[in-house]
C-alpha cells in the first residue's frame, strides 16, 4: 500500500454513524497523548494530516481515513483512528461515550483487519493499557502494540522497556510489538509491513 495516499474521511462521533465497512480495517487505539497522531502523520509520511492534540482528551470522535484507495474503487484500506483514553479531566458522561462507542465499533460486522495498540515505551504498564489490550485479546481480533516515543530512550533501554512490557501488559509471543518513533522516524517502516501484511491477510 501506498501510505502517501491518505486522505481524511470524516469524524463520527456516534456508532450509528459509521459507514459500513467495504475495507480490510486497521484501528489505531491508545490513551489520549500517547502519540497516536503523531504516529498516524507518520505513518502516512505527511505533517499534518491528523491534527497532534495541544489539549489532550478533547474529541471523542472516531476518525475515518482512507489509504491508496485507487480510482476503480478496489484495493486500499481504512484506518481508524480511535478516541484516546485515560485523559484525567473528562466528565464522567463522556467516559461513558467513550465506553459505548469503543464498544459498538468494535461488536459491529466490520472488516477488522489490525488492532494497532499504541503504548508509550517511557512509562510502566498503567491499568487503563492493560484493559484496553486484554479486550482487544479477549474479542479475538488480530492485534499489534507500536511503542511510542522510543527516541526518549536509549537503544538498550527500549530494548529493555520492550520485553518488560512484554510481560507486563501479557502479550503473547505471536503479537508483534514494534518500537516507534514518530519524532526520529524509527520502526515505521516496520510498523508499515506489519500493517500491510494484515491487510493482505484479509483480503
Ligand atoms: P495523541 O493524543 O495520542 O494523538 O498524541 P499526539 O500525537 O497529539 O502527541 C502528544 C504529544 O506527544 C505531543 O506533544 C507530541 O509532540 C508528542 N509526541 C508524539 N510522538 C512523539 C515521539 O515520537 N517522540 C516524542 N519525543 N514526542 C512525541
Amino acid at each position: 500500500m501506498d501510505f502517501k495516499q491518505a486522505k481524511f474521511k470524516a469524524a463520527y462521533g456516534t456508532a450509528s454513524q459509521l459507514p459500513a465497512s467495504l475495507r480490510p480495517e486497521v484501528s489505531f487505539a491508545g490513551r489520549s497523548n500517547v502519540g497516536k497522531s503523531s504516529l498516524l502523520n507518520g505513518l502516512f509520511m505527511r505533517k499534518d494530516l491528523v491534527k497532534v492534540s495541544q489539549t489532550p482528551g478533547k474529541t471523542t470522535t472516531i476518525n475515518f481515513f482512507e489509504v491508496d484507495v485507487p480510482v476503480s474503487g478496489k484495493g486500499g484500506a481504512t484506518f481508524v483512528d480511535l478516541p484516546g483514553y485515560g485523559f484525567a479531566k473528562v466528565s464522567q458522561a463522556e467516559r461513558e461515550r467513550w465506553g459505548e462507542l469503543m464498544e459498538r465499533y468494535f461488536t459491529q460486522d466490520r472488516r477488522f483487519a489490525l488492532v494497532v495498540c499504541l503504548v508509550d515505551i517511557r512509562h510502566d504498564a498503567q491499568a487503563l493499557d492493560v484493559q484496553m489490550l486484554e479486550y482487544v485479546q479477549e474479542v479475538g481480533l488480530p492485534w499489534c502494540v507500536a511503542l511510542t516515543k522510543a527516541d526518549k530512550l536509549s537503544r538498550q533501554q527500549q530494548l529493555k522497556q520492550a520485553a518488560s512490557l512484554r510481560r507486563q501488559l501479557k502479550v503473547p509471543p505471536e503479537v508483534p510489538m514494534v518500537i516507534t518513533s514518530a519524532s526520529s522516524g524509527a520502526g515505521l517502516d516496520e510498523l508499515r509491513r506489519t500493517i500491510n501484511a494484515a491487510v493482505e491477510a484479509v483480503r
